[in-house]
């Protein structure tokens, strides 16, 4: 069994690879930008009022400004502003020449085509061309693309970009006993959860699993399942099968299939029967059958071992909160990630009965790790929660 710490370790030895293909912005959010994207143009690309009001010359302080003509936001101005003038100007608008300055509307008194200032105006309400961003200078890094980067990336006018083709995934469940949900359960069978689950974790990161199968704990089936899969798909994931028991065979298959043991066994809570193994350049990850377990652990280490294989370094956003009832536990041995909910800055871990009990997951906000070794975490410890 290996720490924690030492898988993570061997996942990030594993080199990024992906392709790349060109998206429009409408298809790229959730997408992993695959190469830095320097800016086309200066922004805002001319100096541009920031109020609506008169734009004077700057420095030209006095007590009446004669009106010229009204800029509008997209509009150009005609006039250049000379001292003692001044142009009515939109939001947005394009500063006219000669102008440096931007007062208020709120702070002038306006009558037959002049302005006379009421009240001093502090600031110059202007915004500089190229004062949000210069061009030719960075203006995303490879990452995974959020709104707010979709409204950079077309502030800057960039219609299409250039991303990771995900890796192909697949998804086998194992198991007699697990049913598709909608057929009836026999005697001794639950529904499958952790395939649907699987794939929604997949999905969620924009990386479609392309490949499903249902085995039951036979060598046979289980090795063409793997075998089929492992033609088509870069990651494999598989749930349950993995830990101990006489019927437990993906160790073993594996084996046989040529494929070699990265790891096998992590102390982490849930988890501890993770497995991780490579055949030539594509990947398998046998993970525990408790639904709980194949969550945290695709949360834990899959997730960041696709969006590497992608070309990022990803990293869940951590948020602190502290600690809102005090933790015991009696094993020390692995580091335990508990399921919390948050609210107003506090984490309370969700009633949480073991690793078969998904249910407790819908209340859940985030985990957060108790490290190995530690018995007992009390109640208002400043920890860092992960967001689920
Ligand atoms: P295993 O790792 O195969 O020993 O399974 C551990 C536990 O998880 C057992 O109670 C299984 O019935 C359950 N389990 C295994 N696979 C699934 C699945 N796909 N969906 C829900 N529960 C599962
Ligand atoms: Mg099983």
């Amino acid at each position: 069994m290996i720490e924690l710490d030492q898988a993570l370790k061997i996942l990030q030895g594993v080199p990024g690879d992906f392709t790349v293909q060109t998206v429009g912005l409408e298809d790229a959010l959730g997408r992993v930008l695959a190469r830095e994207i320097l800016s086309p143009i200066d922004s805002p690309p001319f100096d541009k009022s920031a109020m609506d009001g008169f734009a004077v010359a700057a420095g030209d302080e006095r007590e009446e400004y004669r009106i010229l003509e009204t800029v509008a936001a997209g509009g150009s101005p005609r006039r250049e502003v000379g001292r003692g003038e001044c142009a009515r100007i939109m939001t947005g608008a394009m500063l006219p020449p000669g102008a440096g300055r931007v007062i208020r509307k709120e702070l002038v008194e306006e009558r037959d085509g002049i302005v006379r200032p009421l009240k001093p105006e502090k600031g110059d309400n202007v915004i500089r061309k190229g004062e949000n961003m210069k061009a030719g200078r960075p203006l995303l890094q490879p990452k995974v693309l959020f709104p707010q980067d979709i409204g950079i990336l077309a502030a800057s006018g960039i219609p299409r970009i250039d991303v990771a083709v995900p890796p192909a995934t697949g998804i086998v469940s194992t198991g007699p006993e697990i049913r598709a949900p909608g057929e009836p359960l026999g005697p001794g069978q639950i529904y499958d959860s952790n395939g649907p689950q699987l794939s929604s974790q997949l999905s969620a990161m924009h990386c479609p699993s392309g490949f499903f199968a249902r085995v039951d704990d036979d060598r046979g089936q289980l090795s063409a399942a793997i075998t089929t899969a492992l033609t088509s798909c870069d990651v494999v994931l598989l749930t349950g099968g993995v830990s101990a028991g006489d019927f437990d065979y993906v160790p073993r298959c594996l084996e046989e299939l040529g494929a070699e043991i990265l790891f096998h066994g992590v102390a982490v809570k849930p988890g501890k029967p993770t497995l991780f193994a490579r055949r030539g350049n594509r990947y398998v990850f046998g993970l525990p059958g408790n639904p709980v377990s194949t969550f945290v652990i695709f949360e834990v280490f899959v997730k960041p071992f696709l969006y590497r294989r992608m070309g990022i370094e990803w990293a869940p956003r951590q948020m602190r909160a502290r600690l809102a009832e005090t933790i015991k536990r009696r094993d020390a041995g692995r580091t335990e990630l508990v399921p919390v909910r948050m609210r107003e800055g506090a984490a309370t871990p969700v009633a949480f009965h073991g690793s078969s009990h998904l249910n407790a997951l819908a209340e859940a906000d985030g985990l957060i790790q108790i490290p190995k070794g530690m018995t007992e975490m009390t109640k208002g410890t400043e920890i860092d929660v992960r967001p689920l």
